[in-house]
């Protein structure tokens, strides 16, 4: 993807957002520790981390799927934590999520044609006479014959059906897609194809999209810019492209050794993550990543670094890069 003739148009701006949960014994779960990030028109920005770190529930706030304990989401201008009635109603039709398994958001008594034209019927931005040709368009958009109007969920392949939710997603003509893991789960081959429809939508569109993935290879083949979550904390920022080779953070690097590749020496020893991931409920002052890093200072076990700016568009949250 390249972003090289879009302007920086704020889209979606979160700051400073937190979200805590209560837990047993009067302890707190943070799921999200004061993430500020936003979000640029036309580009692709990639959540990655291991399972758990938080990515989904902060990309679930800016859909407005859920709401963060502190903190402020800015849509087009407006802070999305404060409208309520016809504003959010309204507003996330500008904002949707297509999920790892479509047909669980899926009704499977409903026809193809009627699960993609859900939305517009449900905006008023259709007639029922038009779900017809409204879906065969759906579908052409997503390279799905028009035959498949009239068909049921199950009787389509994994790949076809996460094409149906990226129809149904983009039917009102969102400014902004998360795709939470939308690809994870699909054959390599296919998920190619389905990666290469998505580029292929975002540039025509001006697509702004919320990538969740764990895996880090995907990142950049399909992000502008890269977010690495560790334990609720975004730990790194950088261009998607430079990942590879010139990520920082200790957490990054550890991800990148640990990625299988068809030319790696399988007689030299995996550089695998050590150590356990603290309990989010139970997190050491200091760097969250501690105990698994090692490199590792006594300031480390003190105070926890701030994200900050160690390059040009790169920022990285680390006491050896002050
Ligand atoms: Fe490692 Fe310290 Fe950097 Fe944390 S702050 S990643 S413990 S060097």
């Amino acid at each position: 993807m390249s972003n090289e003739a879009n302007e920086k148009e704020i889209v979606i701006s979160a700051k400073n957002i937190t979200r805590k949960f209560p837990a047993e014994g009067g302890k707190t779960l943070v799921a999200n520790d004061n993430i500020s990030l936003d979000f640029y028109k036309g580009e692709t920005v990639a959540l990655v981390g291991e399972s758990g770190c938080g990515k989904s529930t902060f990309m679930r706030f800016l859909v407005a799927m859920d709401y963060p304990t502190e903190g402020e989401i800015y849509f087009q201008g407006k802070n999305l934590l404060k409208m309520k009635g016809e504003e959010i109603r309204h507003a996330r039709k500008k904002f949707q999520m297509v999920f790892q398994d479509p047909t669980l958001a899926f009704n499977p008594m409903m026809k193809i044609k009627d699960i993609v034209c859900e939305p517009l019927l449900n905006f008023g931005m259709i007639k029922k006479s038009e779900v017809d040709q409204k879906a065969t368009e759906l579908l052409e958009m997503v390279e799905l014959s028009a035959d498949f109007i009239n068909r049921y969920p199950h009787n389509m392949s994994g790949g076809q059906r996460q094409r149906i939710g990226i129809a149904r997603a983009l039917a009102c003509e969102p400014d902004f897609v998360v795709l939470d893991e939308a690809t994870s789960a699909l054959d390599v081959s296919v998920q190619k194809s389905v990666l290469d429809l998505i580029c292929k939508l975002q540039k025509e569109r001006n697509l702004t999209i919320g990538f969740i993935c764990h895996d880090i290879a995907l990142v950049h083949l399909v992000a502008h810019r890269a977010a690495v979550m560790y334990l609720g904390n975004i730990v790194e920022v950088l261009h998607g492209h430079k990942i590879g080779t010139e990520a920082k953070h200790p957490y990054t690097r550890a991800l990148l050794d640990s990625v299988f590749s068809l030319d790696m020496n399988f007689d030299e020893p995996i550089n695998e993550l050590k150590g356990e991931i603290p309990s989010p409920l139970d997190l050491p002052t200091g760097c969250p990543f501690q105990n698994r890093c090692s490199q590792c200072m006594d300031i480390c076990k003190k105070e926890k670094p701030e994200l900050v700016e160690v390059e040009f568009e790169h920022q990285v949250a680390c006491h050896l890069f002050k």
